[in-house]
């Protein structure tokens, strides 16, 4: 088809509001995918997204569709819906001309959907308002409306009603994607340049990258450039999404595709690049590449110490398909060998550290997460740490820097107070508070990063009963009056348990610290004291009293399947303990720092 006839468009939405739906019914619509073959929820493709019900990797599809009489090409490109990957959202929002905006019309405006409409404005595209699940009872189609027009200052005169689950309204939302959204620039002419939205590793083919050209063209075997990387490779195979892969010899400006070139690592193809061609190249890269910074480090430890090259095995291959994931060795006296790592956010923790576990079979011992510290150290030195244990001195640094966020959250008036609780105790700073309807409030603080690792989002959906939602961006560096909290155990110090608190909040966490791991540590035969310390100064201390643990002897007569059962269970609880001296320390006290009261 001509370049007039190519719609490239995403669908932005909060989670749960029917993208992922939304998207099979378009597919379905179009023919592109036969019923048989639906599996449901057919662009969410990984096991982890699909169990989680999250969209992590963005994928595109390509659809036709035929509207009076002349075909036309729909290319749809997903877009992952979580913040630790705006990043990846932004670039794959500057692959399309259009968006359009899904609203659950029994919900309204959340701050995901404020965030992604912000992401869409940015790259200027034209949106179309999707008020979805109509046909629920709850649904309130006009006043949610009303309430995008008011916040996001959209028109919505002419937003589609449509139920993704009942396939009612899919055809108007195809018509109008074709008559609303621009067809792309003809700039057949110029130079190469193709923008990855999206890439990963193929163990066979290598890392395959999906791209839009934005101008000119590419031909099968052509020697091409990445911009940012500064790699060069051979286009040995190119094609396009039909949602499978399917191969063609050329594809035009406004075309969206994959590549495969025997690339080795997704970090030489990484999203936001420009592709250009080797011989030919364009002036500038487009605009919006950035580096990667991992947000959140953790140590990642094995259980058992001999599967410490599988574990490196592991993250090196996790990384050939995950440019953002950083690693390094770390060895601590209470630990052993293991690795720390550096994450976008705690979502991509998670997934990482599911993914060592179950396509890789480790067991691990993952630490509390920290962010990335700035210390201003007493040479002048400036340095980067993301490991609490690693802190200089007191002596040696004249000041800490931490990041913040600015946070934006949306919430039914009625909890406008508990949040406001909440920001204070996360020493967030007060920014500014907006009704954006009579009924629904808009919250901005700034805090610490730190603050936010860990059950920040927990305690905002238990204290409005789900209701609110959030939103956060990187806001830099700030001082801080911070310090290094250690814990020793049975008298030896556990450096996977230090943290860096506030000065403020130090005795408050150091004894609820204590407190939490007393009621985490199994008891053994002897007593073991655990402390907390500031410097040399233990600030709080707890101690755990002996027992003669002595499962079987709870057992009466020889029920040999209960003493088995019994037996069992023991050993699934010792695996994930980790030998901290003569103490054996369970997972879960790793992590007691997140979950103080
Ligand atoms: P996503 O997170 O935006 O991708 O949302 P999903 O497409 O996964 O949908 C979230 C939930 O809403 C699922 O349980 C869907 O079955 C349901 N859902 C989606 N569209 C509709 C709709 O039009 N009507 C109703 N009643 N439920 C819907
Ligand atoms: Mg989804």
């Amino acid at each position: 088809v001509p370049v007039s006839n190519i719609r490239n468009f995403c669908i932005i939405a909060h989670i749960d509001h029917g993208k992922s739906t939304l998207a099979d019914k378009l597919l379905q619509l179009t023919g592109t995918v036969q019923m048989r073959e639906m599996k449901e929820q057919f662009l969410d493709n990984m096991d982890l997204e699909r169990e989680r019900g999250i969209t992590i990797k963005l994928q595109a599809a390509r659809m036709r569709y035929v509207l009076d009489n002349v075909p036309y090409c729909l290319n749809l490109i997903d877009t992952p819906g979580h913040v630790d990957f705006s990043y990846e959202v932004s670039r794959s929002l500057a692959a399309c001309e259009g968006a359009l905006l899904v609203v659950d019309a029994s919900q309204g405006v959340e701050a995901q959907t404020l965030a992604n409409v912000y992401l869409a404005l940015e790259n200027n595209l034209e949106i179309i308002p999707v008020l979805n699940k109509i046909d629920l009872p709850g649904a309130e189609p006009d006043r949610v409306a009303r309430e995008m027009e008011e916040i996001i200052g959209l028109d919505c005169s002419t937003a589609i009603q449509c139920s993704a689950k009942e396939g009612i309204g899919i055809a108007e939302i195809l018509n109008s994607i074709v008559t609303r959204i621009p067809p792309p620039n003809d700039t057949s002419q110029s130079p190469l340049r193709a923008l990855i939205f999206d890439s990963y590793y193929d163990p066979y083919r290598g890392v395959i990258v999906y791209f839009r050209v934005v101008d000119g063209s590419i031909r099968k075997g052509d020697k091409i450039y990445f911009m940012a990387s500064g790699k060069d490779y051979f286009a040995d195979e190119i094609g396009v999404l039909s949602p499978n892969q399917m191969q063609v010899d050329e594809l035009y400006v406004g075309e969206v595709g994959y590549l495969s070139a025997s690339i080795r690592s997704v970090a030489d193809a990484r999203v936001g690049d420009t592709i250009t061609h080797f011989g030919r190249r364009a002036a500038s890269s487009l605009p919006g590449y950035e580096e990667a910074t991992p947000m959140v480090f953790c140590g990642l430890f094995p259980v058992d110490a001999d599967q410490f090259p599988e574990l490196r095995d592991a993250l090196e291959k996790l990384q050939l398909n995950d440019a953002a994931l950083k690693f390094e060795p770390e060895t601590s006296s209470a630990m052993g060998f293991g690795f720390r790592c550096g994450f976008l956010g705690l979502l991509h923790m998670e997934i990482v550290q599911e993914r060592l576990e179950r396509e890789y079979n480790l067991t691990l011992i993952t630490t509390a997460p920290s962010v990335v510290y700035r210390v201003n150290c007493a040479n002048g030195d400036i340095i980067e740490c993301s490991n609490p244990s690693l802190l200089p001195e007191p002596g040696k640094r004249r000041s800490i820097e931490e990041p913040f966020v600015k946070i934006e959250m949306l919430t039914p008036k009625e909890y406008i107070g508990s949040l406001m609780e909440l920001g204070q105790e996360r020493r967030g700073e007060f920014k500014e508070m907006n009704y954006i309807t009579e009924n629904r409030a808009s919250l901005i603080y700034e805090l610490p990063l730190a603050e936010m690792v860990g059950d920040f989002f927990d305690q905002l959906k238990s204290r409005t009963k789900g209701y609110a939602s959030m939103e956060y961006s990187f806001v830099g560096y700030r001082e801080s009056d911070l310090v290094k909290l250690d814990v020793q155990i049975n008298g030896e110090p556990v450096e996977p348990l230090s943290t860096i608190v506030h000065k403020d909040k130090a005795y408050a966490v150091g004894r609820a610290l204590t407190q939490k791991l007393k009621e985490l540590i199994p008891r053994q035969m002897f007593k073991i004291p655990i402390q907390a310390c500031v410097g040399s100064k233990v600030i709080a201390s707890e101690s755990l009293s002996a027992i003669r643990k002595d499962v079987l002897s709870k057992c009466y007569g020889g029920d040999i399947s209960r003493k088995k059962k019994l037996l069992k269970k023991q050993a699934e609880g010792k695996k994930r303990m980790k030998a901290v001296g003569k103490v054996e320390v369970p997972q879960e006290a790793f992590m007691a720092v997140l979950r103080l009261e």
